[in-house]
């Protein structure tokens, strides 16, 4: 980095290249600083709660390295046993079990850091509890590599839950799968994992996985996890609060390999959806909760108005659904098409009190779009925070700000 400083030469930070927003694209040219070799877990300390790591280390491998002493490191973003733990901090990336859980940014106590300068500091501590000035290590969590370049991170963990079930409830339609989500949560439980897929995705996940048993309008999977007693208490809440919103089936995994299946099928959905076609765009507008349905009726509107065809899956328990345009970029009405279907889809998620990114971030793919969230002084004030860290603007430029 001081190199790179002297010389005025861009930096673009890499994990894994699983980012959905093109931030480990080095769109100024200059030097791509990949972390594949920094990947050793270096601690985990039971007594403390904490894995200390580089950020190069696949998010899979430290879910298996705590879960073998009894641990616990929750977030779990579908593409988990390819990214890597830097990617998801400095996309503060959520997952399967954010409803329950939360998202990276709730693990991570401290960050080593390098500016763009070249200077080295350690955000937050290895401590539970730290007020020693601003909160940087929650700062750069999330910050897409365009303040700084984190080396190593303390991340929390928790004990690992004694039990879990899970289900799958079949509707006849998105909208009906979306209604039953908030029934579930007003029937006073947290399942640590809801989501939701509609007939495009499945019928994509049943030929690219060669099963025959997806042939619904809309599917819920649901986990709950706790304590053996806590889990039956859930698990009958659920079933009750499903039977009561329409569910046409529901089934139960019988162990802990059918539970996988389900885990997979819903991890496979972006692969799948994939296939069909050349190109496929996948946007994470996040509304509040109550508003899904409303939102997932604007995502087909805007499918029929331009004639497109959207796939529609995601963290339904979080408000954040994935419409994936299925379509061929190479066909040059089809770019208006989408570039229109997209801008559309994020003001819809917008006025209904949503955001732009639940978890993919802003990167290159939503810069333009930055302003209508956030205002003109939103978007200044993000600038200015930038500006100090990185007075140059070497550090991943052409991300987050047009
Ligand atoms: C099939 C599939 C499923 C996915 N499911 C989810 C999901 O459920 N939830 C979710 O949130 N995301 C999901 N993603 C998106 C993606 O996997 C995440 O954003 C992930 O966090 C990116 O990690 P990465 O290692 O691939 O990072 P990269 O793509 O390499 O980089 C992402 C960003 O982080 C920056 N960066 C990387 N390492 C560092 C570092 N050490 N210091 C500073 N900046 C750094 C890069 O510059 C870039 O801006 C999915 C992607 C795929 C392909």
């Amino acid at each position: 980095m001081e190199y790179a400083a002297r010389e005025r030469i861009p930096v673009t930070p890499r994990g894994a290249g699983t980012g959905l927003s093109g931030g480990c694209v080095p769109a100024a040219g200059g030097i791509v600083v990949s972390t594949e070799r920094l990947n050793r877990i270096i601690d985990i300390d039971p007594a403390d709660l904490i894995a200390v790591v580089e950020p190069g280390v696949i998010t899979a491998s430290l879910h298996s390295a705590s879960e073998a002493l009894g641990l616990f490191y929750p977030p779990d973003p579908g593409s988990c046993a390819f990214c890597t733990l830097g990617g998801n901090i400095a996309e503060n990336a959520g997952g399967l079990r954010g409803l329950k859980y939360g998202v990276t940014r709730d693990y991570v106590m401290a960050l080593d850091v390098v500016l763009p300068d070249g200077r080295t500091f350690q955000a937050g501590s290895r401590t539970r509890k730290n007020v020693t000035g601003y909160d940087m290590a929650r700062l750069f969590t999330g910050s897409e590599g365009t303040l700084g370049f984190i080396t190593g991170a303390v991340l929390k963990l928790i004990v690992l839950p004694e039990a879990k079930a899970g289900f799958l409830a079949a509707f006849d339609t998105l909208e009906a799968a979306s209604e039953a989500v908030l029934a579930i949560i007003k029937s006073g439980i947290t399942p640590s994992t809801l989501e939701i897929m509609d007939s495009v995705t499945l019928k994509a996940v049943a030929s690219f996985s060669g099963r025959n048993d997806l042939d619904y309008g809309a599917l819920l999977l649901i986990e709950v996890d706790g304590h053996e007693e806590d889990v039956a208490r859930q698990s009958g809440k659920l079933l009750d609060a499903l039977k009561n919103s329409g569910a046409k089936e529901l089934r139960q995994a019988r162990d802990a390999a059918e539970q996988e299946e389900i885990w997979t099928a819903r991890r496979s959905a972006l692969t799948a959806l994939a296939r069909i076609s050349p190109s496929v765009i996948l946007e994470d507008a996040t509304v509040p909760r109550k508003e899904m349905t409303s939102m997932v009726r604007a995502i087909r509107s805007v499918a029929g108005k331009y004639g497109l065809l959207i796939g529609t899956f995601g963290h339904a328990g979080d408000g954040n659904l994935h419409p994936t345009i299925i379509t061929d970029l190479r066909i040059e009405e089809n770019k208006n098409k989408v570039k229109a279907a997209v801008g559309e889809i994020f003001e819809a998620a917008l006025s209904l009190g949503g955001t732009l990114s639940g978890e993919h971030g802003i990167g290159i793919m939503k810069s333009s779009y930055m302003e209508s969230e956030l205002g003109a002084a939103g978007v200044e004030a993000m600038r200015a925070v930038k500006d100090a860290f990185d007075p140059q603007g070497i550090m991943n430029p052409g991300k987050i700000f047009v």
